[in-house]
């Protein structure tokens, strides 16, 4: 039976370790998924690189994007812009592949708008104060980003019941087992179906 593949959104609060889960699911179960690039203007941060963390983009550019509608979504997030480049989502789609999105609240309502399959995750740490320290521990945002990030932590938080599965990070490997688990009973009830 042909494998289908599905949109899945991934959120969580900033320092809530989604990067680095996805960092892992794709270096362990890589052949399964395509990971959306998406486009920012947010400034990288060190060792970041274009074009595999994020294609960095000035803001005309960004807005040339918008208006060519090359993106699928996109939002505003502590003032600098994210959004979904349409063809890498579309391609791989069309190959029977699942594509992970880590996007924000807004862009994966957005999204679910668009496409009702998507199906949605949300990574929360153990405990608020938690994820205050690995937001202050990564050390590479100033103290105004990390209040504004978590300030906007707790207005994603009212938006939670919208999303299908929660996922507490508080052991990286089980983290990553437990998405690759969810991800891969939803591919094969669509491929039932
Ligand atoms: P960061 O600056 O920490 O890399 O990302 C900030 C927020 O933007 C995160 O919540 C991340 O998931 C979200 N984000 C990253 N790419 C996109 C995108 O393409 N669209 C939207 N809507 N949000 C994104």
């Amino acid at each position: 039976m042909a494998k289908k593949g599905i949109l899945v959104v991934v959120s969580g609060f900033s320092g809530a370790g989604k990067g680095t889960i996805m960092k892992n699911l794709m270096s362990r179960y890589g052949e399964s998924y395509g990971l959306s690039v998406s486009a920012t203007t947010r400034a990288p941060r060190p060792g970041e690189v274009d074009g595999k963390d994020y294609f960095f983009v000035s803001k005309e550019q960004f807005e040339t994007m918008i208006s060519e509608e090359k993106l699928i979504e996109y939002a505003k997030y502590v003032d600098n812009y994210y959004g979904t480049p349409r063809d890498f989502v579309e391609k791989q789609l069309e190959a029977g592949k699942s594509v992970i999105l880590e996007i924000e609240i807004q862009g994966a309502l957005k999204v679910k708008n668009k496409f009702p399959d998507t199906r949605l995750l949300f990574v929360t740490a153990p405990s608020a104060e938690e994820l205050k320290n690995r937001l202050v521990g990564r050390g590479t945002e100033t103290q105004d980003v990390i209040e504004a990030r978590l300030s906007r932590a707790y207005e994603e938080s009212l938006g939670i019941e919208n999303y299908d599965y929660l996922v507490i990070n508080d052991d990286l490997e089980r983290c990553v087992d437990h998405v690759h688990s969810i991800l891969e009973n939803e591919c094969s009830q669509r491929s039932e179906e």
